[in-house]
């Protein structure tokens, strides 16, 4: 039987793979057998994550990109597949978040949100077909979240980004299901990380609401994305494309 988990001689690379959500899923990746390219903006976080991914036996390699510049995102995707000689597995995870109310938003942060969420996902995801198809097919998995369904007032263009995360992951899959490369989504609940400790300091009340308000009763952890994402980066997957798979504990669940 085919061992539909392993990832051994695939490569993959994780944007904001350095920490948070990013680093859980690197760390997936690696131990189910995939080399990985952990790319970020700065070069210390990246390089602690490349040691602690080559610590559990992983080849692994930094590169540091900005996803908010098209010309970045290309350039890091060609240097991925250039030092370790292919790509299989692209997992769009680098993501920010500006939190104030619709009316106090200039066209400059606006812009910044979408860049770095949407816009560099979509350059990221264009640059690594070329590749995938060389290799016979991939995996794309992107990172949404709860504000992919759900909106809330402080997040009017990380909502947008979101959301338009889940659509274009629908428009890619049905596009290169024919060249064997699905194209899936993966929406975080509320997880611990640096993100949302932000988040606890600037919303009021959140922490007691998140709580309250997941089934499961606890924050995520990053490392609660590494079963999912082995699974929708491995030939486990085969048939899935276009997916939409909610880790949230419930949340997105519940009335
Ligand atoms: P963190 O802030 O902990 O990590 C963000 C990661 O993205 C870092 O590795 C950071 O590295 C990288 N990053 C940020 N901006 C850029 C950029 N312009 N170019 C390249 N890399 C960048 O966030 P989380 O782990 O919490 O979030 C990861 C993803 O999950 C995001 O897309 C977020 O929107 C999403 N999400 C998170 C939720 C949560 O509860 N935590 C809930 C829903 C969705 P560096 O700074 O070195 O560039």
């Amino acid at each position: 039987m085919t061992k539909l988990f392993d990832l051994n001689g695939r490569v993959a690379v994780v944007t904001g793979g350095n920490a948070g959500i990013g680093f859980g899923i690197a760390q997936g990746l690696a131990e189910a057998g995939a080399a990985i390219v952990v790319a970020g903006r700065r070069p210390d976080k990246n390089a602690e994550a490349v040691k602690k991914l080559a610590a559990l036996g992983a080849r692994a390699v930094a590169i540091e990109a900005d996803v908010e510049d098209e010309a970045s995102c290309r350039a890091m995707v060609a240097e991925a597949a250039e030092r370790l000689g292919r790509l299989d597995i692209l997992v769009n995870n680098a993501g920010i978040a500006i939190r104030k109310q619709p009316q106090d938003y200039t066209a400059a942060e606006w812009k910044r949100v979408i860049d770095v969420n949407l816009s560099g996902a979509f350059f990221c995801v264009q640059a690594a077909y070329p590749h995938m198809l060389a290799a016979g097919g991939g995996k794309i998995i992107n990172i949404g979240s709860m504000m992919s369904i759900f909106g809330a007032s402080f997040a009017v263009a990380y909502a947008a980004s979101k959301g338009g995360i889940v659509q274009m992951t629908k428009a890619l899959a049905t596009a290169w299901a024919k060249d064997n490369i699905q194209v899936n989504a993966l929406l975080p609940g509320w997880i611990d990380t640096d993100f949302t400790q932000s988040a606890r300091s600037q919303v009021p009340g959140l922490n007691e609401r998140v709580l309250a308000r997941t089934p499961t009763g606890r924050w995520g952890t990053p490392a609660d994305f590494a079963g999912a994402a082995v699974f929708l980066a491995s030939a486990a997957s085969g048939f899935i494309n276009g997916a939409v798979i909610a880790v949230d504990g419930g949340y997105s669940s519940q009335v």
